[in-house]
């Protein structure tokens, strides 16, 4: 199923990109909840976390990383990493996707 990530991810549609690498592209969320929202994608089709698999580790490590590097390179010294799995989760777009949110004060527990 194309998701409008893969139609980001293939240039259809246009995004605000704040990273891009041969595994991932990263870009700001169109409907930020924090003055800094930023979602980071694998450029593999993955759809959620429930998908995963051994070969994906190394990936899924590589975003994490990227996630960190993005923070920081944007000047965040706290900031929450989310990742919705599924619709009762909050799940929206169904191609795996990290959410990087800051620039505010967080609650907790999330809704
Ligand atoms: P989810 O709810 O699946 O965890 O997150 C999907 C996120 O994608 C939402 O925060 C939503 O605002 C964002 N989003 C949906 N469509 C677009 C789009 O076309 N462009 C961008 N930049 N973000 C999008």
């Amino acid at each position: 199923m194309t998701t409008i990530f893969d139609k980001i991810l293939s240039g259809e549609i246009p995004c605000d990109e704040v990273f891009s690498d041969e595994k991932c592209l990263a870009f700001k969320d169109i409907t930020p909840q924090a003055p800094i929202h930023i979602l980071i994608i694998p450029r593999k089709p993955i759809q959620s976390l429930k998908q995963i698999k051994d070969e994906d580790q190394e990936l899924l490590g590589h975003l994490l990383l990227k996630g960190t590097e993005i923070a920081s390179s944007l000047g965040l010294e706290s900031w929450r990493t989310v990742i919705n799995t599924g619709e009762e989760a909050g799940q929206t777009v169904f191609h795996l996707h990290i959410h990087i949110i800051g620039g505010r004060k967080l609650k907790w527990p999330p809704g």
